[in-house]
Parts: C-alpha cells; structure tokens; sequence
C-alpha cells in the first residue's frame, strides 16, 4: 500500500519519491532471484504477467536466434500462453514439434531428444501442469537441450511456491513466473533470463529492465511480487505438508464416496495442491455450477479458457477418452483452506453427482 500513497514516484525519476519507488523494486527483484535460486538479481525481468513472461522467453529467443534456426519445440500440455505463442510465430515462418505425454502427463526425455534438429533453437517445457498438476523432470529435459547447445525455458508459474525451484541445479536458461499463484498481485510475472541469453524485447521504448521491457514500472505490484516471493520461500516447506495433506483428504473423500471417478495426472510426481478428477457420464460445468452454488469454487481445465467448451487439450493429449474428459473437475487448494472446507466438499458433492446422475442420458444406475 505504501507505494500507491506515499512512495508513487516513477521508478525511472532521480528524485527523492523515484528513489524510494527503485529501492522497492531493487529489493522485489533480489526476493524474486532468491525464490528461484537465481545468482545475480539482474537475471529477473518483470513484466505485466505470467503470460507476457511466456511470450517473452518464446519470441524473444525466435527473434534472437533466427540466423541460427527456426524450429521450437515445446509439448502439447502446455498453457496457452505459450501454445498460442508458439503458434504465432509458425504462421510466422517457425516450425514446430509439440511432443505428446504419456497418460499420466510426462514428456518422454528421449522423444525430445529425437526432435531436435541443427534447426531447433529452443526447447520449452513447463515445470508443472495447471490442469492436472504433473511435475516434469525439467533437469533431465533441459540437459538433453543443453547436449545440444539449445536454450531452455519452463513455464514455472503453476510449480513457484509449491515446489523449491533453484534454477542453476536445473540448468534451465528461462524461467517464467506469476505473482498471483504465490498470493501475490494480479498482473505482475517474471522471467528469469540466464546471465548471457541474449533475448529480443517485445516492448520497445525505454530503457527500463535493463532495455529489457519498455514501460514504466508497476512498481506496488513488483513490490508485492517480492514480498510474496520472500513468504513463499520462508513458509513453503510448511504450506506443501499442509496443502498436501488437505489434497489427499479431499481426494480420498471423493472417491470413496462417489463411483465412477477418476484421477487424472501423476499418482505422486504433482503439485501439492492440485486434484483433477474425472466424473463419468457427467458434464464438468454442471458440476461447477452446482458447487457454486454451495458457496465451492471449482473450474474445469485452465481458467484461461473457461469459456469454452473444447475438450481439454490436456487431458486428450494424455489419452483420456471424451467422455471422461468432460466431466473432469480441478480442485485447486491453497493454505487458506481448511480441513473443515475439505468435509464440507466431500458432504456436499456426492448428492449433487449423484442428482446430475439421474438426469444424464449416458448414466444407466
Ligand atoms: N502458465 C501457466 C502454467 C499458468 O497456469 C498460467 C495462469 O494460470 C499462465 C502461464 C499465465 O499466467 P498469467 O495469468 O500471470 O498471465
């Protein structure tokens, strides 16, 4: 609050408001290195989101490298932030390979290693999935890139603050982040760039982040960013345990109490506080709708694309059939909840299944 009051100079100003508007975000960005074990505070870029952080990492590079190549790879789970990114740039002469995941949402390191070529100029691959929350084995992906001499990015914006990341034991070259998934702001991300990755701006203007992205800073949200960073780093350890334990008591709960339901994503190797679950012979915006209604906010698939009613690219790339697709559920914990909210859920949605049940054309008893 203090940097929308008091402290509102421009960051870029010499005098004595702007001074205190860059300590803050000199400070942010050394809290924001230390959550992703970056050396050097210098290797955080701020942006406007996680989205423009994805985008930055993916074009950047593609404008960067073009004299070397063309071609990207990248999997077919990933966020539409980089999906539709990645899609852009093949309308504009980029090849691209999205490499399939098993039914449990992994990327094979040897099907990555097959699809590079002298081309390939980039490699990315998220850390872990927002729909169904499985965790990749980046250190093995990125070495397989870095064999090659080609960048690495992951989306890291659903695995910061559910997951100790250290982005020099990875050996990834980019990182982006999000400061709304570790209770920060809305509208304010990260890349981590590499020492030495030489990457193309999307905004041009000023010289701010070090000529990296024009604009006047968003200084109170960057401040926010840090100070969620700095309470992710102290406290997750702690928060994991907990989120996990209300995740698998929610889980247990359901299906238990509700036949015909399924996990989907990894059996261990997923974030902490996320359970996507399959209902057969139901539609997933019903079940939304009616757990709204009991004062429960759940989403189907990514709230990115909440207004469509696509199957989700997720759960098809990793096999499971239509109609289990449709009546997929994604319950996203945080340390807010309480084991009360996971009782309350596990009383409330077995007679709103069992309800949607009886009017669904597909469910014989
Ligand atoms: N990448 C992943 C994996 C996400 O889950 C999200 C948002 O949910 C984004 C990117 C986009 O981040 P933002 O909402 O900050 O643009």
């Amino acid at each position: 609050m203090p940097y929308y009051k008091d402290a509102f100079g421009n960051a870029s100003s010499i005098h004595e408001v702007g001074r205190i508007a860059r300590k803050g975000i000199d400070e942010a960005r050394v809290k924001a290195a230390s959550l992703l074990g970056a050396k050097d505070a210098d290797e955080i870029v701020f942006t406007g989101s996680g989205t423009e952080a994805d985008n930055f990492a993916v074009k950047g590079a593609a404008d960067a490298l073009k004299s070397k190549g063309n071609h990207i790879i990248t999997s077919s789970i990933e966020h539409h932030a980089i999906l539709s990114t990645v899609k852009f740039l093949e309308k504009n002469g980029c090849k691209a390979t999205y490499l399939p995941v098993d039914k449990f949402g992994l990327v094979d390191r040897n099907a990555l290693k097959k699809a590079i070529t002298d081309k390939t100029i980039l490699v990315s691959i998220m850390y872990a999935n927002n729909e169904m929350g499985t965790i990749q084995a980046v250190k093995e992906l990125a070495s397989v890139a870095k064999e090659r001499g080609v960048l690495f990015h992951t989306d890291a914006v659903q695995a910061a603050g559910k997951l100790p990341i250290d982005v020099s034991e990875l050996g990834v070259d980019m990182l982006s982040v999000s400061a709304h998934k570790i209770y920060g702001p809305k509208g304010v991300g990260a890349l981590y760039v590499k020492k030495g990755v030489k990457l193309t701006p999307l905004l041009h203007g000023g010289y701010h982040e070090k000529n990296r992205r024009a604009g006047t800073e968003n200084v109170a949200g960057i401040v926010g960013f840090g100070k969620a960073a700095e309470l992710a780093a102290k406290n997750m350890n702690k928060d994991i345990i907990y989120i996990k334990s209300l995740r698998d008591r929610l889980q247990k709960g359901i299906l238990n109490s509700i036949k015909y339901t399924y996990i989907n994503g990894h059996p261990e190797n997923r974030l902490c506080n996320t359970v996507n679950i399959s209902f057969e012979y139901l539609e997933g915006e019903s079940i939304i709708l009616n757990l709204d209604m009991e004062g429960v906010g759940v989403s189907t698939g990514s709230a990115c694309t909440s207004g469509s009613l696509e199957p989700s690219h997720v759960l098809t790339a990793m096999g499971i059939d239509a109609v289990k697709t449709q009546g997929s559920i994604r319950f996203s914990l945080g340390k807010g909840n309480t084991r009360e909210d996971i009782d309350y859920v596990v009383k409330v949605l077995p007679p709103i299944i069992e309800r949607l049940r009886k009017m669904s054309p597909l469910y014989k008893g």
